[in-house]
């Protein structure tokens, strides 16, 4: 059946540095807790269990540049600056060798957050939908290709709010490393080209207003960039 009832609201497509084309995104999954000075601000004792989840829908992202207003039903509205991988090849239960070979590229990634209402439903043991599958939070900057960068261990990550360092990192803090992710996750999902994984969010998550300008940076990436207005 071609025909289609009605259209939805067309889902954006990330920028790739030396592409014309883009990205389409198709399913956003972010990892939870995945630096332990993060864990312990948020009052969770850090584990190396497994690495757990939550997802976005696609569309609720926005790309870097956007300015949005300040989201219904919070009062305590968080950035999380984070490191996105963007999947290139379909890959289920993988190697660590298939897990690299998989991964498309790169970008920043902000997983902004309703954190009173993550933090209720928490509490509650129940989803954290409400608090994380937030509209216009999940936000992507251009994606450079895996040959043309890679983490290091000192690859520095922060974001700043008005001009202020609020979270300043490196690469070496993540609890659960790219590859280790992308094995796990693969175990239960048929990862494909169109999905992208936000890997955590470092230390200094805090509020943000109207008015807020967020700028953010991964060393060697495109940096991102959203403004919080009405
Ligand atoms: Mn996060």
């Amino acid at each position: 059946m071609s025909q289609v009832l009605f259209d939805l609201p067309p889902v954006p497509t990330i920028p790739v540095i030396g592409e014309t084309e883009g990205y389409p995104i198709g399913r956003i999954f972010c990892v939870g807790r995945n630096y332990a000075a993060h864990a312990e601000e948020m009052g969770v004792e850090v584990d190396r269990e497994a690495p757990f989840y939550f997802t976005k829908s696609a569309p609720n992202a926005v790309l870097s540049g956007a300015t949005v207003p300040y989201p219904p039903g919070t009062e305590n509205y968080h950035y999380e600056m984070e490191l996105a991988l963007a999947m290139g090849q379909p890959v289920f239960q993988a190697s660590p060798e298939e897990a690299w070979a998989a991964i498309y590229g790169y970008c920043c990634a902000l997983d902004m957050t309703r954190r009173d209402l993550q933090i209720r439903e928490r509490k509650k043991q129940r989803p954290w939908d409400l608090g994380k599958d937030v509209e216009n939070a999940a936000v992507f900057a251009p994606i450079t290709k895996s040959d043309m960068w890679a983490p290091q261990d000192t690859t520095r990550i922060h974001l700043d709010v008005n001009g202020d360092t609020r979270q300043d990192a490196t690469l070496s803090e993540l609890i659960w490393k790219l590859d280790e992710i992308i094995c796990h996750l693969s175990g239960f999902y048929h990862l494909r080209p169109g999905d992208l994984i936000l890997t955590g969010t470092p230390a200094g998550v805090g509020p943000v207003v109207s008015g807020d300008d967020l700028s953010g940076g991964i060393d060697g990436l495109s940096p991102i960039s959203l403004s919080l207005r009405g």
